[in-house]
């Protein structure tokens, strides 16, 4: 019998306690990268309530949302657009500051990455206090884009992230959760 996605991603998905630094359980997915039959099932699933929606562009988040949204945009026949850490984008870029657990970091996209009501699907691997795709969503929001989903494999709930981007509207999928 075929395993349910539950299962698959379960036994794909590498834990790492402590890191990295005491106390996080890190859900390392490129155990599931690795795993072809894995990393197609992920993908698929996600993508499958899309499939009719005429979705211009995936937006990824560095560094993992950028592996996972470029299987995204081929399966969809979207087109992929990265939001990246600042510094590191060439063209004009628009520009948001974001708070982490020890001070702010900004995080940029070309400004002409997504068009003016353009349908966008934000990507990344993992969502936990959310604070990281709500900054990424006010930077899709500047340029005008209109945000269909935002997609992760894994959710953290106890830390609020789905919450924070429900409150914003915006849909959010996922496929695993860990306490
Ligand atoms: P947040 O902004 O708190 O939602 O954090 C989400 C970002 O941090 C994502 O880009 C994740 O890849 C990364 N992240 C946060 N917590 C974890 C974790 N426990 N395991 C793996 N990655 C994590």
């Amino acid at each position: 019998m075929t395993p349910s996605i539950e299962e698959t991603l379960l036994s794909a998905i590498r834990t790492i306690p402590d890191y990295p630094k005491p106390g996080i359980l890190f859900r390392d997915i490129t155990t599931l990268l690795g795993n072809a039959r894995a990393f197609r099932r992920a993908i698929d699933e996600l993508v499958h309530p899309y499939a009719g929606e005429k979705v211009g562009k995936i937006a990824g988040i560095e560094a993992r949302g950028f592996i996972l949204g470029g299987a995204i945009a081929h399966q969809l026949s979207a087109g992929f657009v990265p939001i990246r850490k600042k510094g590191k984008l060439p063209h004009e870029t628009v520009r948001v500051a974001y708070s982490l657990e020890y001070g702010l970091d900004e995080m940029e996209m070309h400004k002409d990455g997504v068009a003016p009501g353009e349908k966008v699907i934000l990507v990344d691997d993992l969502i936990a206090t959310g604070g990281t795709a709500e900054a990424a969503v006010k930077l899709l929001r500047q340029i005008g884009a209109d945000i269909v989903a935002a997609c992760f494999i894994i959710d953290l709930p106890d830390l609020g992230g789905r919450k924070k981007l429900e409150a914003l509207n915006v849909p959010v999928r996922t496929l695993i959760a860990f306490d």
